[in-house]
C-alpha cells in the first residue's frame, strides 16, 4: 500500500505523524464567499454556528449556522406554501427541470467532487458516484414521470357502468434526514422523486457534511425548482431530526439502526409513514466456479469503496474451498497495490474515513478480532502519517463469532474470509444476522447465480459484481430486509412512498341500491346472478 504524493498545493505529503501546524494542506481553506453563499440557504436564526473540519488534513472548512426549533418550523410554513402552487404544475414541466438538472450536475461535477473530497475525505473516484447517481435519478424520474404519477383506469365492479380512476396525490411536505457518507447523493436522491410527485421538501443532512447537501439545494434552484420547495436545515439529529419529524407528513430516513428504530417510533406517533434505508453486515459469496481475478478486483471495491463507508458494501466474503486461495492471494494482492492518498486528485484508490469517532470503531473492531486470534492478511493499522482518520484497506481471515466484526457493522474497510465447503451452508452463514441489505454472487453460471439469489435474504444481490448493478439501475427498487430498513428508493416503489392513491368512482345509470321498485330481497338475488355472471365471463 502505497501514499500518493501531491497535494492540493502541489507539495508533496509530509512523511511521519501527522502535525496541522506543519501540514502543507493546512493553508486550504474554501473561499468565504462561497461557503457563505451555500450556508445562506440554511433556516437557521439562532446565531450560534458549528465547526465543520475536513478529515484530509483536519483544516476548517466552514461554521454552520445552527437551527432552532422555531425555524424547523417556518421552514415547514415555507415549503407548504410552495408545494400548493407546485402541486399544480404540470409532469411535463416538472420533467424538463428535472433533465436539467441531470446536465447540471454533470457540467458542474469537478466543483461538486472538489466539495465532496474536501468535506468527506473520500478519493475522488468515489466521489465521482455521487453526480452520477444524482444524473442517472433525476433522467429516469424525468423520463418516467407519467409512467408513475399519470392518472390510471382501473376495472370497475359493473363493466360499463362503473369508472373508476385512480389518481397519485403529493403527500405534502417531506422530511428527509441523510447522512454523511455519500453527502451530495443521498441528501438529494431521495428528493428528486418527492419533488417530481408534487411534494416540497425540508432536509436535514448530516452535520458533518452540510456543505455538499447545500451545494445539491443550490443546483436544484439553477434548475428551476421554485425557490422554497426545498428548505434546509442544520442541527444535531437528536433534536432538528426530531423536530422534522414533528412536522413532516412523511419522512426519508437514511443512516443507522438504531436511528431508524427511534425515527420509526416518531412516525409512528404521528401516524405519518417512512422509508428507512438502514446499516448492513453485507456478504459476498465466490463460488467454485467464479472468475478468480474479476471476484477479486470486485471484492476490492465491495470492501473498500468510500473506505468501507458505504451502506451495500461487504464486510463478509464466503470464498468455495476450490478457489479459495486462488482467491486470497489475488484478493490480498490487488488490496497491497492500493493507493491511499489525502488529496483532491484523482489517482487515489482509497481515501480517509470521516472522523474520529469512525476510525475508534475501526480500530477496536481490528484490535478486538487480533486479540481474540484472528489474522491480519493485509493492512490492519491507522495512517496518521497521511491524515487524522486513514485507515489501511485490511482483510481478515480466522473471525470468529466471539469477535465484534463478526456480526456488528464495522462500517469502515474491513472485510473478513470464511471459507466453505458447500453453498447451501454459505448461503445459511450469509443469511446469519438479522441485517439483509446487499449482497453479491461470484459464478461463471448466471442461472445458477440468480437462482442461488432467491435464497438470500437481503434487498439487493448483485451477480458478477459488488453493488453497481444494482444500485446504478434506477427503475430497480433499493433498499434493505429485517433490520436493514423498511420501503425502497428508485423504481416505482421509490416515487410511490411520496404519493397517496386516491381512488375516483363514477356511476352511471344503475345505483348500488334497488330499482324499479325492487325489495331489498330481489335486489339480493339480482346481485348474487351477477356476481356469478362475472365469474363465468372470467372478469376479476
Ligand atoms: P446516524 O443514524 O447516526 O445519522 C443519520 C442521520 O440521522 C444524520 O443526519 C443524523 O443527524 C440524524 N439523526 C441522528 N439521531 C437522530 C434522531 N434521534 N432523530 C432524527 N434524526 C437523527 O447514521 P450515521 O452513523 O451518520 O450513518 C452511518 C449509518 O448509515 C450506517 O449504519 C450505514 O449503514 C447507514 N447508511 C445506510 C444507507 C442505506 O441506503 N441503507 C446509506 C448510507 C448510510
Amino acid at each position: 500500500m502505497s501514499a500518493s504524493t501531491p497535494d492540493p498545493t502541489g507539495r508533496p505529503l509530509a512523511d511521519g505523524p501527522h502535525d496541522p501546524e506543519h501540514d502543507p494542506t493546512a493553508s486550504y481553506a474554501l473561499e468565504p464567499e462561497y461557503v457563505e453563499a451555500l450556508t445562506r440557504r440554511i433556516l437557521a436564526t439562532s446565531g450560534e454556528t458549528a465547526e465543520v473540519r475536513s478529515p484530509i488534513n483536519g483544516a476548517p472548512l466552514a461554521h454552520i449556522p445552527q437551527s432552532t426549533e422555531d425555524d424547523v418550523v417556518e421552514a415547514f410554513a415555507r415549503a407548504r406554501r410552495a408545494q400548493e402552487a407546485w402541486a399544480r404544475t404540470s409532469l411535463e414541466h416538472r420533467s424538463a427541470i428535472m433533465m436539467r438538472l441531470h446536465d447540471l450536475v454533470l457540467d458542474r461535477q469537478d466543483e461538486i467532487l472538489d466539495l465532496i473530497v474536501w468535506e468527506s475525505g473520500k478519493a475522488r473516484k468515489h466521489a465521482f458516484d455521487e453526480p452520477m447517481h444524482i444524473a442517472l435519478t433525476a433522467r429516469y424520474y424525468g423520463r418516467t414521470a407519467s409512467e408513475h404519477l399519470g392518472t390510471k383506469r382501473k376495472l370497475g365492479v359493473v363493466p360499463g357502468l362503473t369508472r373508476v380512476e385512480v389518481n397519485r396525490v403529493p403527500k405534502g411536505v417531506v422530511g428527509i434526514i441523510s447522512p454523511w457518507n455519500y453527502p451530495f447523493t443521498m441528501a438529494l436522491c431521495d428528493g428528486l422523486p418527492a419533488l417530481l410527485a408534487g411534494n416540497a421538501v425540508v432536509a436535514k443532512p448530516d452535520a458533518q457534511t452540510m456543505l455538499s447537501a447545500l451545494l445539491g439545494a443550490q443546483l436544484l434552484e439553477e434548475a428551476g425548482f421554485p425557490k422554497d420547495l426545498w428548505q434546509v436545515v442544520a442541527g444535531p439529529g437528536s433534536r432538528v431530526g426530531t423536530s422534522v419529524i414533528g412536522k413532516a407528513d412523511y419522512i426519508c430516513f437514511t443512516g443507522s439502526t438504531a436511528t431508524g428504530k427511534k425515527v420509526a417510533a416518531g412516525c409512528a406517533e404521528r401516524l405519518i409513514g417512512c422509508s428507512l434505508e438502514l446499516g448492513g453486515k453485507n456478504p459476498m459469496l465466490v463460488l467454485r466456479d467464479a472468475d478468480v481475478e474479476r471476484a477479486a478486483e470486485g471484492a476490492v471495491r465491495a470492501s473498500f469503496s468510500n473506505a468501507g463507508q458505504l451502506c451495500v458494501s461487504m464486510e463478509r466474503l464466503f470464498v468455495a474451498d476450490q478457489v479459495y486461495d486462488r482467491f486470497r492471494e489475488r484478493f490480498v494482492a490487488r488490496t497491497q497495490a492500493m493507493t491511499l492518498g489525502a488529496t483532491l486528485d484523482w489517482g487515489n484508490d482509497m481515501g480517509s474515513l470521516i472522523s474520529q469517532d469512525q476510525l475508534d470503531t475501526v480500530t477496536r473492531h481490528v484490535e478486538d478480532a487480533v486479540a481474540k486470534g484472528a489474522q491480519v492478511l493485509c493492512g490492519g493499522r491507522a495512517r496518521p502519517d497521511l491524515g487524522p482518520f486513514y485507515f489501511e484497506p485490511t482483510i481478515l481471515e480466522g473471525v470468529t463469532p466471539d469477535m465484534t466484526c463478526f456480526g456488528e457493522e464495522t462500517f469502515g474497510p474491513v472485510i473478513s474470509l470464511y471459507r466453505f465447503h458447500d453453498e447451501a451452508d454459505a448461503v445459511a452463514r450469509a443469511n446469519d444476522g438479522e441485517y439483509g441489505l446487499n449482497a453479491s454472487i461470484y459464478s461463471r453460471d448466471g442461472a445458477r447465480a440468480r437462482d442461488l439469489a432467491r435464497q438470500v435474504k437481503c434487498g439487493t444481490v448483485n451477480i458478477n459484481e459488488a453493488f453497481g448493478a444494482t444500485f446504478a439501475s434506477i427503475d430497480s427498487p433499493m433498499g434493505g430486509m429485517r433490520e436493514s430498513g423498511m420501503g425502497r428508493r428508485q423504481g416505482s416503489e421509490g416515487i410511490h412512498r411520496y404519493t397517496e392513491s386516491q381512488s375516483v368512482g363514477q356511476q352511471k345509470l344503475i345505483r348500488f341500491a334497488p330499482m324499479l321498485g325492487m325489495s331489498d330481497e330481489q335486489y339480493a338475488g339480482v346481485m348474487t346472478a351477477n356476481l356469478r355472471l362475472m365469474k363465468k365471463l372470467g372478469r376479476a
